[in-house]
């Protein structure tokens, strides 16, 4: 496109709450044949609060004070959710010594001499902890599209935090754009599968990928460039930025982390998954402008 058009196009798209922040990031939109959509805070409002309690001996303030303990000292919008939950009740959270948090997987530190982790289930299972009398209950989390988070002190489980993320009113309807012009939509989580499978059902989405670690998500970025997609990422997380950056166009959402802002070429000013399909369009029509 010549310049004028192309300027007159990112005037447009900063109409719709699209902030063009890279040159080329609205000529390449139009030609972008999959959308790769980051779950939690992009699909979803990323303000998950806590659904459910299980704890093995019936003492869910416990829980929830050992849960809190770990979680204070964490960024995670999940920590977040616990911290509120324990504001709620008037739990105090136990103090935690050594914390640690581990990237996609939980959050860990030392409590009564032992090692005190909040975490999934896989990564909980790899510490040798036992999670089997929790299944029932965290397959009830999960059905209900929430994140079953377990806690364990040494290796004794001690129960089971259902926190659920509501979907953002409209994304259901941006993702119906993006299928009727003929673009792949794919969803990628951190999440375990069921989680996935119910919040990619609730938006729209057939497509996607579960307990997708964060640094693994720029991967599945170059795996489908690889197989000739001009691909979109859409992310707002601090471990969405390598893979909004590895993306043919990078769409971050405004509200999201700078980190992610930086590394994309598009910020969506208004939070909604509306902005993809409309700078999309508006590429396209610039793009057909001058031709
Ligand atoms: P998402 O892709 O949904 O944003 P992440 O990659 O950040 O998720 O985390 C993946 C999983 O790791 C979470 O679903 C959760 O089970 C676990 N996890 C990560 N951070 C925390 C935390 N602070 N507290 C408890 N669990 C966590
Ligand atoms: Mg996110």
């Amino acid at each position: 496109a010549t310049p004028m058009s192309v300027m007159v196009g990112v005037g447009k798209a900063a109409e719709y709450g699209a902030l063009i922040r890279q040159g080329d990031a609205l000529q390449t939109a139009g030609k972008l044949d999959l959308v790769i959509l980051d779950k939690t805070g992009t699909i979803t409002e990323g303000h998950p609060t806590v659904t459910r309690l299980y704890s093995v001996d019936g003492d869910d303030h416990r829980l929830l004070a050992l849960a809190a303990g770990l979680e204070q000292h964490s960024e995670h919008p999940l920590a977040e959710a616990i911290l509120a939950k324990a504001r709620e009740e008037g739990v105090r959270p136990d103090t935690i010594s050594g914390f640690e948090a581990h990237n996609g997987k939980g959050v860990e530190g030392q409590f009564d001499g032992e090692p005190l982790r909040l975490g999934n289930r896989r990564w909980l299972e790899s510490r040798g902890i036992d999670l089997g009398a929790l299944a029932d209950s965290a397959d009830t989390v999960a059905s209900e599209a929430g994140t079953p988070l377990f806690l364990a002190l040494g290796t004794r489980a001690l129960g089971v935090i259902g926190v659920a993320d509501a979907i953002k009113p409209d994304s259901k309807d941006a993702i119906r754009r993006l299928h009727d012009a003929g673009i792949r939509v794919m969803m990628v989580t951190g999440d375990v599968e069921a989680t996935a499978r119910a919040i990619a059902a609730k938006a729209g989405i057939d497509d996607y990928r579960a307990e997708v670690l964060p640094e693994d998500k720029a991967e599945v970025v170059s795996e489908m460039r690889g197989k000739g997609y001009t691909v979109a990422m859409v992310g707002d997380g601090i471990n969405d930025a390598p893979a909004l950056a590895a993306a043919d166009v990078g769409f971050a959402i405004g509200t999201g982390t700078d980190v992610a802002i930086e590394s994309a070429g598009i910020t969506l000013m208004r939070g909604s998954l509306h902005g993809v399909p409309d700078a999309i369009e508006i590429s396209r029509a610039t793009v057909k402008n001058i031709h």
